[in-house]
């Protein structure tokens, strides 16, 4: 399932959260759909949202955010980049010198990777 961001014209701050598709957004309560004229602004897929969120959304339909655009910050971050470090025997171009330079090879440390897990 996807979800679609709409922005207020009325009140740029204004975001609201919904199921993506003319349906879910029909569905709305006429109050919430009256705060608009909406803009489409995001879209995504509803399992990478924020679990306040995704369970806000599966209990009422929609989610109401207030907040300016560019603090907006629906999806969990993707904590597996954030853990993996450049691979130090390559410094993270997977492949290393061989034969004083006149070949390359995997990298043995990171197994071709170019990263390695960061040490916690
Ligand atoms: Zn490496």
């Amino acid at each position: 399932m996807r979800y679609k961001v709409w922005r207020s014209n009325k009140d740029k701050e204004l975001h609201l959260l919904c199921a993506e598709g003319a349906g879910a957004f029909n569905a709305l309560p006429t109050a919430i759909r009256h705060l608009g004229p909406w803009t489409g602004s995001k879209e995504g897929e509803v399992n990478r949202l924020r679990l306040s969120y995704r369970s806000m959304l599966a209990e009422q339909g929609f989610v109401v955010i207030y907040a300016h655009a560019s603090k907006l910050e629906l999806e969990t971050v993707d904590v597996r980049v954030q853990e993996n470090t450049e691979c130090p025997m390559c410094k993270g171009k997977a492949r290393v010198p061989m034969h004083r330079g006149l070949r390359d090879k995997e990298c043995p440390r990171c197994g071709g990777r170019g990263w390695v897990k960061a040490k916690p």
